[in-house]
């Protein structure tokens, strides 16, 4: 199955408005990320590798809201470092959720029970807790024992109090097909999250650990094997079935990087959040300033092995509203 439908008639309106409009580049979810600091300290995590004194620095509530305004963008997913670390996240969410925005809260959910009472569950509004594969597997790539049971128990809190909870899992080279199916398999028949997404490691530049990214090929293979057998179909993934497909090298996508920009501290960050070529001030900067010919795989050797969801979700969405085929497809979970 693939993404909600409220998500899919959301972003359909959205598309169908640029297209009116004749805007060729526009942003589908910002990745806003109003810290970088974080009570982990995950292998492969670059992001509390920034300096003392920006990793003591929260983004003002205002600013957060002033940015994702100006970029116009319909979805949000709010990350960092930790997000809950923030002392005005409720605030952040809440603004964003009156503004009519469709928000995902990313957490490695250590902290959510402490601070599930400062949330209220609303039809536009979902956790998105990180779990990268079962006990053992979760808690070697957080570095500590117990996360994967505290991250398990905090989304059964959360879902008992009624709110809507997605995960997101990174796979990494070492892990095999069957890695794949069990963590899929444990949280959507098991711990029930409404939807799910999953990542190919990729190396971005400021990642500490530049050894376990995947390779194309090796991704290829890893969904492939993973979806085969009519698995894909049971899953309740967060995804276009476009996109899937070119995760298991059914067809091949050109990188819109413009379509999931991230904003954090430092700015709009060029051309991704997995490259560090600068940052701009405005999206409309970014996009204005951003040499887009230049980035992407046969573009940029920077990019040769990335499949990621910043950079091929967007072609998918695209592709698939621009089809009768595939958004018949989406909206049957094809
Ligand atoms: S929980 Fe997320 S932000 Fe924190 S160290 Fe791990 S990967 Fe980085
Ligand atoms: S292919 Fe696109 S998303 Fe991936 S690193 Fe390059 S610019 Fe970023």
């Amino acid at each position: 199955m693939a993404m909600p439908l409220r998500q899919t008639v959301r972003l359909g309106g959205y598309l169908l408005k640029q297209k009116v409009l004749r805007k060729e580049k526009f942003p589908l979810l910002v990745e806003l990320e109003p810290l970088f600091a974080c009570n982990l300290k995950c292998a492969g995590c670059g992001k509390i590798e920034q300096p003392a004194s920006l990793l003591k620095q929260r983004m003002p509530v205002e600013q957060a809201v002033a940015a994702i305004e100006e970029s116009g963008a319909p979805m949000v997913s709010i990350a960092g470092g930790e997000p809950l670390m923030h002392p005005q996240i409720d605030e952040i969410v809440r603004q964003l959720l009156d503004r009519n925005k469709i928000v995902f809260l990313c957490t490695n959910a250590v902290l959510m029970p402490k601070h599930l009472h400062k949330f209220k569950p609303h039809r536009n509004f979902a956790w998105m807790v990180h779990i990268d594969g079962l006990r053992d597997r979760h808690d070697a790539s957080v570095c500590k024992d117990g996360v994967f049971d505290q991250a398990v128990a905090s989304v059964k809190m959360a879902q008992e109090a009624g709110f809507k909870v997605m995960s997101n899992t990174t796979f990494f080279d070492g892990d095999t097909a069957q890695d794949v199916i069990d963590v899929l398999d444990f949280l959507n028949n098991d711990l029930k999250v409404d939807n799910m997404q999953i990542s190919p490691a990729f190396a971005y530049e400021k990642a500490p650990d530049q050894e376990h990214w995947l390779g194309v090929d090796q991704t290829r293979e890893l969904f492939a094997k993973a979806f085969g057998d009519g698995r894909r179909k049971q899953w309740r993934l967060n995804h276009s079935p476009v996109f899937l497909d070119f995760l298991e090298g059914k067809h091949e996508l050109a990188c819109t990087a413009w379509g999931i920009p991230s904003y954090s501290l430092l700015g709009w960050q060029k051309p991704c959040y997995l490259l560090d070529e600068g940052y701009a001030k405005t999206y409309k900067e970014l996009i204005e300033e951003t040499d887009w010919a230049n980035y992407g795989r046969g573009n940029n050797p920077k990019c040769e092995n990335c499949m990621a969801h910043c950079g091929y979700e967007p072609t998918a969405v695209l592709a698939t509203m621009g089809s009768l085929r595939e958004s018949i497809r989406a909206a049957a979970g094809a």
